[in-house]
């Protein structure tokens, strides 16, 4: 029957460059691609492209975890206090903190409202505010701030550690996201 032939079939996925942010994806199906991932991962997939908040604090531990670890290891002399919020009131928490917000795009761009495009009517451009990432623009010098410390010194001895060794704990967690969506959808 000419009705149901595939011609007439229409492409029920429209093209996106997420598959999280894909309205026409099955439920069924990202809950069968999630179950694939490590405990620790799936909790950040909830939390970043579902916005379960709850397992912030998980994810939090996991990554403070590591940091402190990375910290033994290679000998990163830091403070043990600082002012900071609570139950994160370390320097490692709360630079653990600081890697967890800005990785799980927590801290959505204002001006595209995390989409990191606009539409300008017939055009739609990718956001100048944020460059199309869709998050706030963190620069070294809000970062030493949020970590109360000097940029001179931020720059010196954390910038490198914190975008290497510290950010690098969320590319595992994308890589592996991105190796199971591929092997499962
Ligand atoms: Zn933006």
């Amino acid at each position: 029957m000419r009705k149901y032939s595939k011609e007439n079939i229409k492409s029920l996925t429209t093209k996106s460059s997420s598959i999280w942010h894909n309205p026409r994806m099955p439920w069924e199906d990202v809950c069968f691609a999630m179950a694939g991932l490590s405990p620790i991962v799936s909790k950040y997939a909830r939390l970043k492209y579902a916005n379960e908040r709850h397992y912030f604090f998980d994810v939090w531990k996991y990554v403070y975890w590591s940091t402190e670890k990375m910290a033994k290891e290679h000998e990163w002399n830091h403070k043990k206090q600082v002012s900071g919020y609570q139950n994160y009131n370390t320097f490692i928490g709360m630079i653990a903190y600081l890697a967890l917000v800005e990785s799980a795009g927590s801290d959505k761009c204002g001006k595209c409202n995390g989409r990191g495009n606009l539409h300008t009517g017939y055009k739609v451009i990718e956001c100048f505010k944020c460059n199309g990432t869709g998050k706030t623009q963190r620069t070294e010098v809000v970062r030493a701030k949020f970590m109360n410390m000097s940029p001179r010194s931020w720059h010196r001895y954390w910038k490198t550690r914190f975008n290497h060794d510290i950010l690098g704990i969320f590319d595992v967690f994308e890589y592996e996201i991105h190796k199971v969506l591929r092997e499962r959808l």
